[in-house]
């Protein structure tokens, strides 16, 4: 009997613990995974998995992926801010291998959505999760705190993979959390990645190259002394790269199955006929509605007597600047819509979990408001109550409304990124970038 109320007082202390830490988050405005209470610890198990892998795995993998990274130019002095450029799901091991010292990984938290994925997750590393979309304060945190116990800590900067070949620039609160930080800084810069596996493509480059280098590394006593946007500026340079201009030079081959598929969720306006949404991929060749017709070939460049841009990067900029101009004409009809995507999957995120909220769903966005509509259920966002749009796993609208995380995705392959792209230039902004 004793026992029984002993467990059943636990559980209710269990319980008011969650119900604590629910209001937590929602004071923090933090409708995702709320990592401040976690502390870095860097345990036997690391210790034992890190020296296992290096010897038994993480030389397989460097071979596998073709990874070449240059010799560190010196020691990493202070606790440290390791920035690296995004392109390809394999990056992470060019980090490794480029900044061999233990780091804890910012990663997003849509990776770990999956249970079996979590598991692996939290075996590698101790990962503190960051939330597209979000302001991520929980994320500052915890990356004050790692600083602190004097473990580094990794991430890539600019919010996701680059979809284009071109580095982003970083989020615009990197500086400032460098500053809370307190902490010294790393930029290691990865090219080849892009080529070796596209962020928009689901296939590989057997043969593809990786190559990691440290560009700079700081001091503590250096990078506290600039301005936040010193060391955003700092971490651009360091880490910008034109993979196109690079490949121009270099033409390593980088062929995959199939290596149009799936451009379409970048490439959005058609060069011929400018129409939005018409263009199509399949095996190498993309092609819109209107005939247009470009390929891909093994070095990454496009192909054919329509062409008009050789790369992704080009076209990219060139469609973005039709978007900027028709802009000016959708914002004079503000409740009619410029884009409409379906039929597709909407859901919502309930604790870390996707749930349905609708099936063969409509997403459309006018200036006005974002809708999503189906038989029997229509939710409309209006423009001042939307937080953020953003793109996950390529092929996710993300809407983030008060503070609930929705997601739209269709089946056949669209822009997510256009949307996003559209709510930068109604928001006027004007350093945007991809
Ligand atoms: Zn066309």
């Amino acid at each position: 009997m004793v026992s029984n109320e002993r467990s059943e007082k636990k559980a209710e202390r269990k319980a008011e613990r969650k119900a604590e830490r629910a209001e937590k988050k929602r004071a923090e405005g933090n409708s995702g995974y709320d990592d401040s209470t976690s502390y870095p610890h860097m345990t036997l198990w690391y210790r034992f998995i890190l020296g296992f892998g290096k010897v038994f795995i993480l030389p397989f993998l460097y071979r596998k992926f073709h990874i070449e990274t240059e010799k560190m130019p010196g020691k990493i002095k202070d606790p440290s801010l390791i920035v690296f450029s995004h392109g390809c799901n394999f990056d992470q091991f060019a980090v490794i291998k480029g900044v061999p010292p233990y780091k804890r990984y910012i990663a997003s938290d849509a990776l770990v959505r999956d249970k079996k994925m979590r598991l692996a997750f939290s075996l590698i590393n101790n990962f503190i999760f960051r939330r597209k979309g979000e302001k991520g304060d929980n994320v500052v945190k915890s990356a004050v705190v790692t600083i602190q116990k004097g473990i580094h800590v990794a991430m890539a900067p600019e919010g996701g993979e680059t979809l284009n070949g071109v580095t982003n620039l970083p989020r615009p609160r990197t500086g400032e959390m460098v500053k809370q930080m307190n902490c010294g800084l790393v930029t290691f810069q990865i090219i080849g990645n892009y080529f070796t596996k596209p962020p928009w493509g689901l296939t590989r480059a057997k043969n593809g190259k990786m190559y990691g280098r440290v560009v700079g590394i700081y001091s503590r006593e250096e990078v506290q002394k600039m301005s936040e946007e010193e060391i955003n500026a700092l971490i651009y340079k360091d880490l910008y790269i034109n993979q196109y201009d690079w490949q121009r030079e270099h033409m390593i081959n980088y062929d995959r199955e199939n290596r149009a598929e799936f451009v379409e969720y970048v490439l959005y306006v058609c060069p011929k006929c400018g129409e939005i949404g018409h263009l199509h991929s399949k095996g190498d060749t993309l092609r819109c509605d209107c005939g247009y017709t470009v390929d891909v070939d093994e070095y990454g460049f496009f192909q054919g007597e329509d062409r008009v841009f050789d790369n992704v990067y080009d076209w990219d900029v060139w469609q973005r600047d039709r978007i900027v101009e028709r802009m000016e004409e959708w914002k004079k009809e503000p409740d009619k819509p410029f884009y409409t995507d379906g039929p597709g999957e909407f859901k919502y995120l309930v604790d870390n979990s996707p749930v349905t909220l609708a099936s063969n769903a409509t997403l459309e966005m006018a200036p006005n408001y974002m809708r999503v509509y189906a038989d029997g259920y229509e939710k409309v966002f209006p423009y001042d109550e939307i937080r953020s749009v953003s793109v996950a796993h390529r092929h996710d609208v993300v809407i983030i409304h008060e503070n609930t995380y929705y997601q739209f995705f269709t089946a056949i392959p669209s822009s997510p990124q256009k949307y996003k792209t559209a709510m930068y230039l109604l928001r006027g902004r004007d350093r945007m970038s991809f």
